[in-house]
């Protein structure tokens, strides 16, 4: 990944004014790399001397809560002074960071698309982004935004500047985007970023243990329910799908996040080329979507799914009951290897 000259010349020509009023956005259930590269990025301009304000549509997963700088952020779903309104509508400059289309911040969506007279920024890792944006770093090569935002900091202001506290902010984003380090564009330079970032302090285990050995036993306990009694084989033994229904999810106490990584499991399978997961919400399906190598849920998330992503994980969404989905999803399975989908 080589971050385009112009674009620097650009993003700098942007800050180069003093105390700009910044808002920073991140996609709908933010994750680990939307929460860490927003913190990370905010801190970067505050440094600058700009006022940034951190939104997201809704809350993040509860095992981020340990993460410093949340509390700034701005829930817009619960944020009854109209804070994020006010900041919207005053913001000279919108970052829009980790999701390539403003449909993906849904509730908020309406707010960023219409309300403002902002210039807006997009840094983001996903494949085919919307037109529309001032400028845009899209770098689908890149493995997380956080990797990106390291990169523009990097470039812009110097590796000096990344305090601890954005160190792992940083870390976070890179580690669960790879699956800890994992699946691909495993470049030489993301570890060396992740040195540098060692560097000024961070405690990788300690970073691990927060995100990653912090469930509920609910969690826990659900896990090997979708496994053991939901996860189902299709073509031979060579394509998985699993559902959870909102029944199923009140019974093991669920909380927003807890259905992260179930949809990797059926991957550990050998022969397994593709796997999702439908978890209902109340107005529609949540669809994740992942698979190995040449498999690509890109364009199956995009042909069937109203969705996208990246080649290897990727999402939609789903407005029909969740027998219709599922059929939906068996029939649609069979047409994408007729057509040679499945290699
Ligand atoms: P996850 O399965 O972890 O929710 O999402 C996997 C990837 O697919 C993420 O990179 C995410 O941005 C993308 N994705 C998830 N849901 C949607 C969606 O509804 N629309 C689009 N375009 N991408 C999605
Ligand atoms: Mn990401």
């Amino acid at each position: 990944m080589t971050l385009s000259e112009d674009k620097i010349s650009a993003l700098s020509e942007l800050l180069h004014q003093p105390r700009q009023q910044i808002v920073i956005v991140a996609h709908t259930n933010p994750d680990g790399d939307a929460v860490g590269s927003s913190l990370a990025w905010a801190e970067a301009l505050r440094t600058m001397g700009h006022q940034v304000t951190c939104v997201v549509p809704n809350k993040h997963p509860y095992f981020l809560d340990w993460m410093n700088g949340l509390e700034e952020m701005v829930i817009f779903k619960t944020d009854e002074e109209g804070r994020a309104e006010a900041a919207v509508r005053d913001a000279d400059l919108i970052f829009c960071l980790d999701f390539n289309s403003l449909s993906r911040l849904e509730i908020l969506s309406e707010l960023i698309a219409r309300n403002t007279t902002a210039k807006r920024v997009l840094i983001d890792h996903h494949l085919s982004p919307d037109e529309g944006f001032d400028l845009m770093f899209s770098y689908p090569t890149s493995s997380s935004t956080c990797f990106l935002v390291y990169s523009l900091i990097e470039r812009l202001f110097g590796v000096e500047t990344i305090s601890k506290r954005m160190a792992e902010s940083l870390y976070v984003g890179m580690m669960t985007d790879t699956g800890n380090f994992a699946f691909s564009f495993l470049t030489p330079e993301l570890f060396r970023a992740v040195a540098v970032l060692i560097e000024r302090g961070i405690s990788v285990p300690e970073i691990h243990n927060n995100v990653y050995n912090a469930y509920t036993e609910g969690r826990a306990r659900l896990f090997g329910y979708a496994i053991n009694r939901k996860m189902q084989l299709i073509e031979d033994g060579t394509v998985a799908y699993m559902s959870l229904m909102e029944n199923e999810m009140r019974r093991f106490g669920f909380q927003q996040g807890d259905s992260e990584g179930f949809v990797n499991y059926a991957l550990t399978i050998k022969k397994m080329k593709m796997s999702a997961m439908f978890v209902a919400q109340r107005k529609f399906i949540r669809v994740s979507l992942r698979s190995r190598g040449d498999v690509d849920v890109n364009v199956f998330a995009r042909k069937y799914f109203n969705g996208g992503g990246h080649k290897n994980a990727a999402g939609g969404k789903s407005f029909v009951s969740m027998r219709e989905t599922i059929d939906h999803y068996i029939r649609s399975v069979h047409e994408f290897k007729e057509e040679g989908g499945l290699g």
